[in-house]
């Protein structure tokens, strides 16, 4: 696989110290607060972050931005509570895909994911590839209009994992 340099978007570099050499964001890892402005806070692609560039990833931190935004508007103490969490689905062919959830500091572990179907954790499986499918509704009519996926939140859920890998 070859993944050629990424960078961030231009006008970044427009602003002094807001970007890294490639036009990422530097930010803090837990309260996403930009470390050179501490009225810029940034989620997502833009960010310099060691997390993927994944559209999890935004959902999860777009939870804490929203908080801390209230929170320096407010003067009070920030939520850093942004721990990396990272859901993907990997199709890996043949009617199967991967689920995998990980954050900053625990790889993709195995288990079931903690929703109501309980679909299976770094293990290629059907019911995966049904669950990437199903998401696609998932995201169109019930997280782009901000509906909440039930026990599924910005911080990596522990429940239904096995911390053990087989
Ligand atoms: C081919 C491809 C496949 C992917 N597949 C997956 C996947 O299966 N699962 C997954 O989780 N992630 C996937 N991703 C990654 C995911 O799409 C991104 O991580 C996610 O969209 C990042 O969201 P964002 O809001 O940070 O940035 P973006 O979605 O890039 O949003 C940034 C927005 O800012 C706008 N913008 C830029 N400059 C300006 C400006 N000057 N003024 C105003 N607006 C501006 C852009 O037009 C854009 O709409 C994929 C990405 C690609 C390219």
């Amino acid at each position: 696989m070859v993944v050629p340099l990424h960078g961030g978007a231009p006008y970044i570099g427009r602003s002094p110290g807001l970007g890294d050499d490639l036009g990422f964001v530097p930010v803090d890892q837990h309260t996403l607060q930009s470390r050179a402005r501490p009225n810029v806070f940034a989620i997502g692609d833009a960010t310099a972050l060691p997390a993927s560039k994944a559209g999890s990833v935004a959902h999860f931190e777009g939870e804490v931005l929203v908080n801390n935004i209230r929170r320096y508007l407010a003067d009070a103490p920030l939520d850093a509570s942004f721990d990396g969490h990272t859901s993907c689905f990997i199709e890996t062919g043949f009617g199967k895909a991967l689920l995998i959830d990980f954050n900053y500091d625990t790889e993709p572990l195995h288990g079931r994911y903690p929703g109501p179907v309980g679909l299976p954790l770094l293990r290629e499986s059907r019911l995966n590839h049904f669950g990437k499918r199903a998401f696609q509704w998932l995201y169109w009519n019930s997280l782009l209009s901000g509906r909440d996926l039930p026990g599924i939140g910005s911080a990596m859920p522990w429940r239904g994992k096995t911390r053990q890998s087989v």
